[in-house]
């Protein structure tokens, strides 16, 4: 996908600030970040949301999700993080590249959602 921006992060054709690659899984930080700890963990694969994951998908979402939890950890996020995957119109989604934000910090984060 030559025209999505994590394809290009992915590809090193746009600069982004690394955490963590290999073959199949890419983390960096969020060029926005919303919290002391705000890192985007992509499986390299362009899969456009949550929503197009097909059961082939699991292994590299497997090592997406075991990255993200290591990354929370090296960051120092030892008394919890956020994950949140913003999926679709409704999920309010920004970049159709599947992305995990990884959010956290010293300090208690907002309720999710208000009541
Ligand atoms: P979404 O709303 O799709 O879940 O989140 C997209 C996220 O990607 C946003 O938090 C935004 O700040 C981040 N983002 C958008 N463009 C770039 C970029 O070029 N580099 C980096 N590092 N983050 C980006
Ligand atoms: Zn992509």
């Amino acid at each position: 996908m030559s025209d999505c921006i994590f394809c290009r992060i992915a590809k090193g054709e746009i600069p982004a600030k690394k955490l963590y690659e290999d073959d199949d899984v890419l983390a960096f930080h969020d060029i926005h970040p919303v919290a002391p700890v705000h890192i985007l963990v992509i499986p390299k694969l362009h899969i456009p949301s949550m929503a197009e994951l097909q059961p082939e998908h699991a292994p590299v979402m497997g090592k997406v999700m075991t990255v993200a939890a290591k990354l929370a950890r090296e960051q120092g996020c030892t008394d919890g993080f956020r994950s949140i995957i913003n999926t679709g119109r409704v999920g309010r989604q920004e970049v159709y590249h599947l992305h995990v934000h990884i959010l956290g910090g010293p300090d208690v984060l907002p309720a999710m959602l208000k009541r």
